[in-house]
């Protein structure tokens, strides 16, 4: 059989919260060719606590990367066409492994899990003024459950094995970058303990001026550095893939991973907002809100984050946004699938609320693990209010959506309010945005149009893109006459905006509401 001559090939890992996927891009149109997914399980052992296992979680990415090479091969497209292969992956998710065994030693503690909650408030209460933005001027961040060095504090002082590991110099902290980095190069034979910026300045433990590790908040935090990754840029070399060669993914060693970028960075990237002001808003298990702000770090006056953005090379200037992160999202609609059964699956979630298309004056406040931007208040909790005898399932079903919608307009309100320049169309993606009817309420609710673009998978893009830009392998050639050829879809508002002003007002009631119903 012959094969398809193509140009150069990018590819990614994208490890996200609910699912990993591989995918393979053709570097001169962006093009996808081949990809495969497969899902994460999360536990769930205690109320507030969010846990994945490491090793399901790389032995998904091995899945993905070997399905993928299957079908490749099926379209007669050459594997060694892979010039790089870039990683991104869910942020702040913390564990520690033990680099002589290549055993993780604890479960992944998942971004949302909220088993911090009293060291936070400890912390807090420790600071001038009970002040949790203490150390935003070096981070960017307020103290929150939210960020690693909380999470793996509560690894140094729980888990035996990782206080084990620790006195005897055999630990490694990692994000989830880190983990699938160091396994993917070569693990306890010689594998590279490494992160990118981006995840570094989402662990409090970064400083976002100095763009490296601070001693100072190692100190504070009382984690000792040498556990640390060492810090490098979103598109380098970082080393080498090392895959067992009787595998069909075998062919992809050697091959350089060479970008690496959170996933919310990733989809700025993979969005192409290179530009100070623009953004896009990630619909996934959580949703997250990102504006670039060029080479300074803008702080928010308005509760929102400020992180690195990118910093595409190793002598690249770093790129800044302002971020609003909403952690409930699609998180939801898997609580009405799993919690509640109202729905089979997360596609049936839009037949059901279209259905009737009012929350009929219900309002949901999905607060599962407290409230993020612009709050970041961890005791919140969930509710739903308005119900009547009328309100039925259906009614819940649009009201989760709308939950989504009026968290996004919170943030950007934020987000508008701290750089003083509205934004006049908002770029989406993410898994749940293939919600038709999500996007329309949220064009109505935003009162300004919402553009996805018809490739959705971004963040890979982003992923993807960083690691054919690297120096020593160079393969990216998308050229912005390119760019102005992909395809999006434009969602206008049609409701009036005092209907819109009404609903929102009623949201901010219940958000109230679920900020002080114990008191
Ligand atoms: P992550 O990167 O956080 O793993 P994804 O971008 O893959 O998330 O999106 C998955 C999330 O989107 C899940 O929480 C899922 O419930 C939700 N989702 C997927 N499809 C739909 C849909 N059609 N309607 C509503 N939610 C959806």
């Amino acid at each position: 059989s012959h094969r398809i001559m193509l140009g150069p090939l990018v590819a990614a890992i994208d490890q996200g919260t609910s699912s990993t996927r591989f995918l393979v891009f053709n570097s001169t149109t962006a093009e996808l060719l081949s990809h495969h997914q497969v899902e994460i399980k999360q536990s769930f052992p205690k109320e507030g606590w969010v846990e994945e296992d490491p090793k399901e979680i790389l032995q998904s990415v091995y899945e993905c990367m070997e399905r993928t090479c299957e079908k490749l091969t099926q379209l007669n497209i050459d594997i060694s066409n892979i010039k790089a292969i870039g990683v991104t992956n869910q942020r702040e998710t913390t564990l520690v492994w033990d680099k002589e065994t290549g055993e993780p030693l604890y479960n992944a503690i998942v971004w949302l899990d909220l088993r911090t909650q009293s060291t936070v408030e400890r912390l807090i209460n420790k600071t001038p003024g009970r002040n949790k933005n203490h150390l935003k001027h070096k981070t960017g961040l307020p103290i929150s459950t939210y960020f690693s060095a909380v999470k793996l504090r509560w690894l140094m002082d729980n888990v035996n094995e990782v206080h084990e590991a620790i006195v005897s110099h055999r630990a490694m902290f990692g994000t989830i970058d880190s983990w699938l980095i160091w396994c993917l190069t070569g693990g306890k034979s010689g594998g590279v303990h490494c992160t990118d910026v981006t995840n570094a300045s989402r662990t409090m433990l970064f400083n976002i001026h100095t763009m490296d590790w601070d001693p100072e908040l190692c100190k504070y935090f009382g984690i000792p550095m040498e556990i640390l990754p060492r810090v490098r840029s979103s598109s380098e070399i970082y080393g080498l893939m090392k895959i067992c060669s009787s595998r069909k993914s075998g062919a992809l060693s050697g091959i350089p991973i060479s970008g690496c970028l959170g996933d919310q960075s990733a989809a700025l990237v993979g969005q192409m907002c290179f530009q100070d002001g623009q953004a896009k808003n990630t619909y996934g298990t959580g949703c997250f809100l990102l504006r670039n702000t060029g080479a300074k770090p803008v702080m928010s006056d308005h509760g929102l984050l400020t992180t690195v953005a990118y910093k595409l090379g190793r002598d690249k200037p770093a790129c800044y946004a302002l971020e609003g992160s909403v952690a409930i999202a699609g998180a939801v609609v898997r609580w009405l699938q799993d919690n509640l059964g109202i729905i089979g699956s997360s596609e049936e979630l839009e037949k059901l609320a279209a259905s009737v298309g009012t929350s009929y004056g219900c309002y949901f406040v999905p607060a599962f693990s407290g409230l993020y931007a612009p709050y970041w208040e961890p005791s919140a909790r969930g509710i739903i209010c308005g119900l009547t005898q009328f309100t039925n399932k259906s009614h819940l079903a649009f009201a989760a959506l709308e939950a989504v919608c009026f968290q996004t307009r919170e943030i950007l309100d934020a987000m508008n309010q701290d750089s003083g320049i509205p934004l006049t169309q908002l770029q989406v993606d993410g898994g749940m945005t293939s919600n038709r009817l999500l996007m329309q309420l949220q064009a109505d609710i935003l009162c300004i149009p919402v553009v996805k673009p018809s490739m959705p998978e971004t963040t890979a893009l982003g992923a993807a893109m960083a690691a054919g830009a690297a120096e020593g392998v160079s393969v990216w050639s998308l050229s912005p006459e390119d760019l102005s050829e992909v395809t999006s879809e434009k969602f206008e508002p049609q409701i009036n905006p005092e209907e819109s002003e009404f609903r929102y007002a009623r949201w901010k009631k219940a958000v109230q509401k679920s900020m002080n119903w114990e008191t």
